[in-house]
């Protein structure tokens, strides 16, 4: 881990030292430890070389510090060792204080920072497992900046892992508890990350409120951040104007903050407004800002993916290459943490769960023993009643397993599902066409991709409105998927842009089925239960045969036959081929294609 990565996820606990007042006088005398001791938590974010020769000083000579004293030495040291990089020694130091500490702020603390190191060592389940604990000795926390601490750590894992409910539901709770303006600022960050992210309006109707907290707190690394999330809304909405007035005027205030992340998130986001506009020049400096840095994985595939389709327009193929490539692997390593962090929480969240189901159905068995032994005893009729209320308490524990299993279920289907068209989303498309491509190249099977993307869309939403665009990229989905077997893989990886992979299909037949879909899309005009207005679709097609089965190399010739089909002047299929099939790619015969 950098140490980057670590100031980032302690930024957190950073604010909160810093919002408790002015700092102390750098001298501090050194036979008063305390004084020492209180400086080395205020500078440890903002001034690192202090830091560390206040702890060779309080090192020095450690009969002259207290016992509890002794504990948050410890506890600097840990903080150290994770600010190097040293993260096993820093979690052992961490679990020693945790345990150990006579403070039990300096414990809850302790056991706050272990959940920050697990996460960046990529120890998820650990630190999932963690929480629990953390959550339920929070009650005890003495001084209300422990709990915020803790709020805001917890609510960043729960963003992490995808849990929006629990995310909001503590970061309402660090608004309603906040002591000053940088915490009201911090927590409402927190709720326009995760609220950025729901469908609906309660983004566009928070925003307001959460930016003036930020400015009027003075924190402009969570104001730019809560305008990052205001210029992507619009982006997404196809403002680009509207995008860039969010966030060009404060440029220079994020690259002041220093914080890479941030600076990363604004550049990213203008490259993809200004390319949006069609302004290569602006969009281009951007995202080659970005790439110079290059640390916050979501800024570089915005990024990446901008110089990928600027060098594709200017017909610089093997720049376009170039980039697609970079863009597919940040793309792939961000998925696959994402659904790391995901899994992680959902099994931990399952083993708790089964481990409360195990206690109960002990103590049912329990139960069920004492009251037989009674029998004899006791009135039969009495004892009977008893069974059958244990029954009742029986089937509505298994009701609630089931319920939760129910939930959970419900829970990954929704993260892989596309909310409009209902089709996968970007991410699932992706981790189903790797799997079948691999299980595809295993077998040298045949296998096609089909790139689509509606023609003039961004027209159709200013002529007939945003409600009627939807319905047609639904009536489109609709329309294509009548053409698709059950092993077929259909995506939408944004706005109006869909990819299919056809397993055993050799690209002719991918072009035939794409050719019935493009027929099918055209005459959605004036059908029943279609468009009013023409609506149509370019597609694109490449193929393991000239591609082999790597899916990156799949998306890039998909999208240049694409790009070619638009230029040809749309509503067309594309073919990419070359004239010889790749070395190691499938035979060139056509296997049957089984309808499903
Ligand atoms: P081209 O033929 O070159 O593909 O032109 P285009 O207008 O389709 O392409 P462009 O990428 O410029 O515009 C895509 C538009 O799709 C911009 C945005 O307004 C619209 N869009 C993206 N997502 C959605 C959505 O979920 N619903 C609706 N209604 N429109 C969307
Ligand atoms: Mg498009
Ligand atoms: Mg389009």
């Amino acid at each position: 881990m950098n140490p980057s990565r670590f100031i980032r996820s302690i930024l957190v606990a950073a604010c909160v030292a810093l919002a408790c007042g002015p700092p102390l006088a750098m001298c501090a005398a050194p036979s008063d430890p305390a004084a020492l001791l209180e400086q080395a938590d205020r500078i440890k974010t903002s001034n690192h070389a202090d830091f560390v020769d206040l702890l060779r000083r309080l090192d020095a000579d450690p009969t002259a510090l207290s016992r509890p004293q002794q504990d948050q030495l410890q506890y600097f040291h840990a903080w150290e060792f994770a600010f190097q990089g040293d993260d096993a020694q820093a979690i052992k130091t961490l679990r020693s204080v945790a345990a150990h500490a006579a403070d039990p702020d300096l414990r809850l603390r302790a056991q706050g920072s272990l959940v920050n190191v697990l996460v960046n060592a990529t120890r998820y389940q650990e630190a999932y497992a963690l929480l629990d604990g953390l959550l339920a000795a929070l009650p005890g926390a003495r001084d209300p900046m422990t709990r915020q601490r803790i709020f805001a750590q917890v609510t960043q894992l729960y963003i992490d892992s995808g849990q929006n409910d629990l995310a909001l539901r503590y970061a309402d709770r660090m608004l309603a508890e906040a002591q000053d303006d940088p915490m009201a600022c911090q927590a409402q960050y927190y709720r326009m990350r995760v609220y950025s992210k729901l469908p609906g309006n309660t983004f566009e109707t928070g925003y307001p409120a959460a930016l003036a907290r930020c400015v009027k707190a003075h924190e402009p690394l969570y104001t730019d951040s809560i305008r990052v999330f205001v210029a992507i809304r619009f982006l997404d909405q196809g403002h680009a104007d509207a995008a860039r007035a969010a966030l060009e005027p404060y440029l220079q205030e994020a690259r002041e903050t220093g914080f890479v992340d941030l600076v990363e998130d604004v550049d990213a986001t203008l490259a993809r407004a200004a390319w949006a506009q069609g302004d290569a020049v602006t969009a281009r400096a951007h995202a080659l800002q970005v790439m110079r840095t290059g640390r916050n994985s979501f800024a570089v595939i915005v990024a990446s993916k901008v110089l990928y389709e600027i060098a594709k327009a200017q017909g610089d193929t093997a720049a376009a290459l170039a980039w697609h490539e970079k863009y597919a692997i940040a793309d792939k390593g961000y998925t696959n943490d994402v659904s790391a962090r995901a899994l992680a929480y959902q099994m931990v969240h399952q083993q708790v769960q089964d481990k409360k189901a195990q206690i109960a159905a002990l103590a049912q068995q329990n139960q069920v023993l004492t009251l037989k032994q009674s029998v004899s005893r006791k009135n039969m009729l009495v004892a009977w009643l008893g069974a059958a209320l244990l029954l009742v308490v029986a089937s509505s524990i298994a009701l609630y397993a089931w319920r939760t299993k129910r939930s959970q279920l419900k829970f990954q289907k929704l993260a892989r599902r596309d909310g409009l068209t209902e089709i996968h989303n970007r991410h699932y498309f992706i981790e189903c066409a790797e799997a079948e491509l691999a299980y595809c190249r295993k077998s040298m099977r045949s296998v096609s991709l089909v790139a689509i993307d509606l023609d003039h869309f961004k027209q159709i939403n200013d002529t007939h409105g945003h409600a009627a665009g939807d319905q047609a990229l639904k009536l489109a989905v609709a329309a294509c998927s009548q053409h698709l077997r059950s092993v077929d893989v259909f995506g939408r990886m944004g706005g109006e842009e869909f990819n299919i992979l056809l397993p055993d299909c050799v690209p002719e037949q991918a072009a035939d089925i794409a050719g019935k879909m493009r027929a099918q899309i055209a005459a959605l005009h004036g059908a029943k239960g279609g468009t009013a207005f023409p609506v149509t679709a370019s597609f694109g097609v490449s193929a393991a045969r000239w591609s082999g089965y790597d899916l990156a190399q799949l998306l890039a010739h998909a999208d240049s036959a694409l790009y070619q089909a638009k230029r040809e002047g749309r509503d067309r299929v594309v073919v990419h081929g070359t004239a010889s099939a790749v070395p190691g790619g499938p035979p060139v015969g056509i296997p049957e294609r089984r309808l499903a």
